[in-house]
């Protein structure tokens, strides 16, 4: 059997919440719940956003015209949008994620890509994290995940549709080939609909027939695109996941010009990161929970520290008193090279970067 060379084979879990906005107003209003609704407009040139797995099995799907959707299930029950919550839930999810990896790549607030090949977690099966994800969601946020785990993302992506709802399928690294040989050709990432029926016209209908093709003539038939599909089809995909710009910390921290010898030193200079720490989090106004130390001795060593207090504090003296103890329990009278101070754990409400698109009028 072939086998995938070793830099293509990471550990990528796709989560994707399940009918995530008609989710959120079912557990939000009982009265809705098992019921066929849909998260859009009623009106005549409205479209649904989301449909109820109750709604789906009478045909009604996102991006429906409401008309359309009406028509199918006459008793479908209408929900107007509420983006600023379905945002807030969203944090409160990925929150959770990086718990595990600050390697998260939210696709839309109902999905993200994760990379775990190494996490806080230090839980070597991925499909066991992906487990724990979804019993915290469902636990801390009361809705249904699915999650799909592979080598990498685009076999994570198919993978979390496999047993949706509520489920989650893994695709082993030797498991890989076969599935991708089997795999219908518009399932492919990259293939769409046109692409799709122009394989098919060429006798392209699965996996196993795309491999027969070698990659000039692909790109001879598809320009540019023949060469991704060659790759892609024998699981060759590198595409990392890329992290979103949220902050997820707020810090300050300085290398100094010589080492810092001795207790006064020490923690002279560590009050004047505090200071211009503190001062950056005043401006940013960004109350956190999680105050880190990060300390490099002469021999380069990283020793990094952190403490998490019990609310979500800006106050001067809670973090003052959160970094000290984290000094004074660290610091054995090494010389020092690097102080730093962070603070992380925000409060989900207040750090999204789609959040801070939303314009108030
Ligand atoms: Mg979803």
């Amino acid at each position: 059997m072939e086998d995938i060379p070793e830099e293509y084979i990471r550990k990528i879990i796709h989560v994707d919440m399940d009918a995530f906005y008609a989710s959120v107003e079912q557990r939000d209003d009982p009265a809705l719940r098992g019921k066929a609704i849909a998260v859009g407009g009623s009106r005549e040139r409205g479209v649904v956003a989301a449909a109820s797995y109750e709604a789906r099995k009478y045909g009604v799907r996102s991006a429906m015209a409401s008309a359309i959707a009406y028509r199918r299930c006459p008793g479908l029950i209408f929900v107007k949008p509420d983006f600023k919550k379905y945002r807030a839930v969203s944090e409160q999810i990925r929150h959770i994620f990086f718990r595990y990896t600050d390697l998260v790549e939210p696709l839309s607030l109902d999905e993200a890509y994760l990379d775990v090949s190494v996490n806080k977690a230090g839980i070597s099966s991925a499909s066991k994290i992906a487990r724990q994800i979804r019993a915290e969601i469902k636990n801390e946020v009361s809705l249904n995940a699915s999650a799909g785990i592979s080598i990498n993302k685009f076999l994570a992506k198919v993978a979390s549709d496999i047993n949706k709802p509520n489920g989650q399928k893994t695709i082993m690294p030797e498991e890989v080939i076969p599935f991708l040989e089997d795999l219908a050709i518009n399932k492919f990432f990259g293939v769409g609909e046109k692409t799709a029926a122009k394989m098919k016209s060429l006798g392209i209908h699965r996996g196993r027939d795309l491999k027969e093709w070698d990659l000039a003539l692909l790109k001879q038939e598809f320009g540019k695109a023949g060469q991704h599909y060659y790759q892609i089809v024998r699981g060759l995909q590198k595409t990392a996941v890329k992290p979103s710009r949220e902050r997820k910390s707020l810090g300050a921290e300085r290398t100094f010009d010589r080492d810092l010898i001795g207790q006064i030193e020490v923690e002279s200079a560590f009050n004047d990161i505090f200071e211009i720490w503190y001062k950056r989090l005043k401006e940013q106004a960004m109350p956190g929970r999680t105050v880190t130390l990060k300390m490099k001795s002469q021999n380069f060593e990283t020793i990094s520290r952190s403490k998490t207090i019990a609310m979500l504090s800006l106050d001067r003296d809670t973090l003052k008193a959160a970094a000290l103890e984290l000094l004074n329990n660290s610091y054995r009278g090494e010389a020092i090279r690097l102080l730093g101070l962070s603070l992380s754990n925000f409060d989900p409400e207040n750090n999204s970067s789609s959040t801070q698109l939303t314009l108030k009028f």
